[in-house]
């Protein structure tokens, strides 16, 4: 797959040899899994800006809430417990009443997360024409691993069964219905406007896959997009059946083509998608069942290094679709 805009970037100017005493994987994957000499440390970091992540007026408890939530999903695809994260956010102007609904809904989730703040950087946004940029958010992520183990992108094997939890689409759906492209019955529109302001991170899915799933990423820039970085990263190519991609009753009642849109290519539902052997299906059915969380196969891993990304409909016609996925720099 070719690369585009801010994997580019990233490629181009971060992606460097590591070095030192902490051994790592590297630039990549959702979280660096480090190598402490005593254990394993997952890191993930995300930043976040009112006007591109969020909507310029979106509620400032989602706001709290879904910026932890997005790196806890990070820490769910390398299957880490989630310990620790330090919070740096830029404000244009102190805003008493923001900032206190702002950190309720991110200690909320913090606390049923089990993951502490203890530590961040406070500071006024830059002037640029007499206005402060809006308001960033960056947040750094912790968990830990046992010994030797952690999910990455890479890893996925051929004859891998490929697998994602939920259900996707619903939160691409939700902005484009905030921006008055798409109509939704209220009910559905309901539905979905809660997957996109408050995503469930599957931490606890992740942690049970860590010893079944052979590589794992959580879909933030679309399910293509997502599973596309794993077949680069693990050098293998992938078919998909469109009828058993697991969508909502929201999502089903919009045309095919808004299906396919949403389903492939809309991203922020921080579902895991993740690879398998297929004789552990068993035992991710029983990790679904046990931590709650609906999975679903969806298709299979096929021969090493082509990297090709094929989507079959029910006649097994491959399925066109238009966008990719999310790319910040496209
Ligand atoms: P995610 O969506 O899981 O947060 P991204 O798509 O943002 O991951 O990033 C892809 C990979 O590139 C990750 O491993 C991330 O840590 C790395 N990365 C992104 N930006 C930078 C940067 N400026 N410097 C170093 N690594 C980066
Ligand atoms: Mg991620």
């Amino acid at each position: 797959m070719a690369q585009r805009g801010e994997f580019q970037i990233i490629e181009r100017f971060f992606t460097h040899e590591t070095f030192g005493a902490w051994k790592s994987q590297g630039v990549g994957d959702d979280c660096a899994i480090i190598d402490t000499g005593a254990g394993r440390l997952a890191v993930t970091t995300d930043m976040m800006a009112l006007g591109t992540h969020f909507l310029p007026d979106a509620d400032p408890e989602d706001v709290g809430y879904k910026a932890l939530a997005v790196n806890l999903s990070d820490l769910a695809a390398a299957g880490a417990v989630a310990r620790a994260f330090f919070l740096s956010i830029g404000l244009p102007r102190r805003d008493d009443g923001w900032l206190a609904d702002f950190s309720r809904g991110l200690m909320r989730l913090a606390e049923t997360s089990g993951c502490a703040l203890l530590g961040g950087d406070t500071t006024r946004t830059p002037e640029v024409n007499g206005r402060h940029a809006p308001v960033t958010i960056s947040i750094t992520a912790m968990g830990d691993l046992p010994a030797g183990m952690g999910l990455t992108r890479a890893g996925a094997k051929p004859g891998d069964d490929i697998w994602v939890s939920g259900t996707v689409g619903d939160a691409y759906a939700a902005l484009k219905c905030r921006w008055g492209h798409w109509d939704l019955m209220p009910d559905a529109q309901a539905a979905c406007f809660a997957r996109m302001d408050r995503p469930t991170p599957r931490n606890a899915l992740g942690e049970a896959l860590l010893p079944l799933a052979h590589a794992c990423a959580d879909i933030s820039d679309g399910l293509l997009a997502d599973l596309g970085h794993i077949l680069e990263r693990s050098g293998v190519s992938a078919e998909i059946d469109w009828e058993s991609i697991p969508i909502s009753l929201a999502l089903k009642s919009l045309t095919i083509a808004k299906q396919h849109e949403a389903a492939l290519a809309g991203g922020d539902d921080y579902e895991l998608v993740f690879t398998a052997a297929p004789d552990m299906a068993e035992r991710i059915w029983a990790a679904g069942l046990a931590t709650g969380t609906p999975v679903t196969r969806i298709g299979r891993i096929t021969e090493q290094s082509a990297r090709n990304l094929t989507v079959r409909d029910a006649q097994g016609l491959p399925v066109v679709f238009e966008r990719a996925g999310f790319d910040h720099f496209a």
